[in-house]
């Protein structure tokens, strides 16, 4: 790495102490740059690096609510705002107990560059809390959400921040977070949260759009090499709103998958998974993966373990980060892998992703591979603006031409900049440049 850019990574590292996660995304990112400065000396007098890896704003605050017996609990929330050069705040809340400052931040800072790439109006910003819904009644989420949102309010606003789901915030918890925006603002302001229900100001194909992208990605990196979904054996991590959809898309274009997990374990089904067995085992009754191998002859539940030692030639990660490291990626390559697109933010590991650049792997980074679902999130701030509503076919055209023309313009800047074929180093140097060059015509702040 250039010895200017290392400098100013080391001091971002000492600034964030103890935040892992956003330390390996700052990284990440870094190591892809160095190009970039040679050809726009500027950016590094602007101090441009040291500006966007420090959040314009953010916010942590005490969330209290009562379970369904009456018992206090207190969460953290989290809401970090951290770059508004191309648009308000954009990016989803996560409730899970995982949660603290250096998740949300990494998950924030990556938004910055994944938004930029999908080419609309919106900035990068991320929350969440290490509330855990798991096992929670409707009611006490319910409870939750409001109290979450009586404290989010004063800071989100459809020109400010626009926030929407992630782990754990689904239909359900939008549901519930825009009604209390709604009651204590006094204002039917469609625009402030995305993830909406149809009914009440949310766009069709939201729900299936980071799945479906992740496959439309994956299918245009497949095309690179004359190849497509047709006949793939696909494996696929986690088992919600993400991997569901890209499983449901993956099938739909001809490939087999095989596999998908959860945190407990994962499910082999030879025949196909059963998209519909289990949308209703996950989406509909909350259940476990169990259910669905109780359910669906054939198929085997293994509890624990890895979901990549089943053998594939596609691997869609779309549970959480850091769940594919360096031996898993040897395992799926020794085992005739073709292609990857991360569904999840960050997935793989470091080594993982050298692993897979190394044997020349296609390889499709969260930031441009999963940008379908803050690309909707965009469309679905369009049509509130204009008080409209587009059908399922317009919209997923729609989420079509936005992710070529991500794959397409992360393959010709890692064209340009002498890394043919590396997305990670095209959707890097992509966001990048175009939030730098907003930022500087900025002014200083
Ligand atoms: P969901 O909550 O719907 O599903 C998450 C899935 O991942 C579940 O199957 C869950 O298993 C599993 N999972 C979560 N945490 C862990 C863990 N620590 N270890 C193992 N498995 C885990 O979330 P989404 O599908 O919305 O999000 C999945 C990923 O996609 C995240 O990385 C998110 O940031 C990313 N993403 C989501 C977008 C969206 O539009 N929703 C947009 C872009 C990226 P279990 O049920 O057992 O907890």
């Amino acid at each position: 790495m250039d010895s200017r850019l290392e400098a100013v990574r080391d001091t971002v590292l000492a600034r964030n102490p103890g935040e892992k996660e956003f330390h390996q995304a700052v990284i990440e990112v870094f190591e892809s740059l160095g190009p970039v400065h040679d050809r726009h000396p500027e950016f590094l007098e602007g101090a441009v690096l040291e500006r966007l890896c420090e959040p314009e704003r953010q916010i942590i605050f005490r969330v209290p609510w009562t379970d369904d017996a009456g018992r206090v609990h207190v969460n953290r929330g989290f809401r970090v705002e951290f770059n508004s050069a191309l648009g308000p705040y954009k990016g989803g809340l996560r409730f899970h107990p995982s949660v603290y400052l250096g998740i949300v931040k990494f998950l924030g800072f990556e938004q910055i560059f994944k938004n930029a790439l999908t080419g609309m109006p919106i900035g990068g910003g991320k929350g969440g809390s290490d509330f855990d819904p798991r096992g929670r009644s409707d009611a006490e989420i319910m409870r939750f959400c409001q109290s979450f949102m009586t404290e989010l309010y004063r800071h989100i606003g459809e020109y400010t921040d626009v926030p929407a789901g992630d782990i754990g915030v689904g239909g359900r918890e939008i549901g519930y977070l825009f009604g209390q925006y709604k009651r204590i603002t006094n204002r039917y302001e469609s625009g402030v949260l995305t993830g909406k229900g149809i009914s009440w100001g949310g766009s069709l194909v939201r729900p299936e759009a980071t799945g479906y992208g992740t496959v439309i990605f994956a299918q245009e990196m497949l095309k690179t090499r004359g190849q497509s979904f047709d006949g793939q054996r696909v494996v696929v991590s986690g088992s919600g709103n993400v991997a569901i959809h890209a499983i449901a898309k993956a099938q739909f274009l001809g490939a087999t998958v095989v596999a998908c997990s959860d945190s407990a374990g994962y499910i082999v089904d030879e025949a196909g998974i059963d998209v519909a067995l289990l949308s209703q085992v996950k989406e509909v009754e909350r259940g476990r993966l169990t259910d669905y191998a109780a359910r669906r002859p054939g198929s085997n539940h293994v509890a624990g373990g890895s979901v990549w030692d089943v053998t594939g030639t596609v691997a869609l990660p779309c549970a959480t980060q850091n769940e594919l490291d360096g031996d898993a990626a040897a395992k799926l390559v020794s085992n005739g892998l073709i292609a990857v697109a991360e569904g999840a933010n960050m997935p793989s590991t470091r080594s993982a992703v050298s692993v897979f650049q190394e044997a020349g792997i296609l390889f499709g980074p969260g930031k441009a591979a999963n940008a379908g679902g803050v690309a909707t999130s965009a469309l679905e701030m369009q049509q509130n603006a204009s008080r409209d509503s587009w059908s399922f076919e317009h919209t997923e055209q729609r989420l079509t031409e936005i992710m070529v023309g991500i794959h397409d313009r992360c393959a010709a800047t890692a064209d340009e900049y002498g890394a043919p074929g590396n997305y990670v180093v095209g959707a890097n140097i992509g966001g990048f440049v175009k939030v730098a060059d907003a930022m500087l015509a900025q002014g200083l702040i």
